[in-house]
């Protein structure tokens, strides 16, 4: 892993004000490195935050396939997931998949504000790995 970082962002509807408000705190390390995100939540980031982000599709048209695919071609080196864990989503599959191929890929993978702080704080994000 390079010393710039690929990240991606994703946030379930009810968890996109949590992540654009971490993303507000964290904006001048976020702004250092590239970021990607789902289609709503990259506009949010964009909107609220003033970041640079890459968007792709939505999440449940396909977002997270998306960032599955691009974390197996080794295009992504960390993932910012707040997902839902008290609403089924449509896409569920998408979610499952998503999480899976960021473990086969050994992928720091946050899902939570607190996991997000530890590793946008851990010296390993501005060094290579
Ligand atoms: P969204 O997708 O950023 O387009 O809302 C996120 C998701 O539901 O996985």
């Amino acid at each position: 892993m390079e010393t710039l970082k690929r990240i991606a962002l994703i946030a379930h509807d009810h968890q996109k004000p949590d992540l654009v408000e971490w993303a507000q705190w964290n904006k001048n390390i976020l702004d250092h490195h590239f970021l990607f995100a789902t289609g709503t939540t990259g506009q949010l980031l964009k909107d609220q935050v003033g970041l640079s982000v890459h968007c792709l599709k939505s999440g449940p048209l396909g977002g997270d396939l998306q960032i599955g695919a691009k974390i197996a071609e080794g295009e992504i080196d960390i993932l910012i997931f707040f997902w839902d864990p008290l609403k089924p989503q449509p896409h569920d599959v998408d979610v499952k998949a998503l999480l899976r191929i960021a473990v086969v890929y050994n992928i720091p993978t946050a899902c939570n504000r607190s996991t997000a702080d530890y590793l946008v704080s851990s010296v390993l994000l501005q060094s290579h790995y």
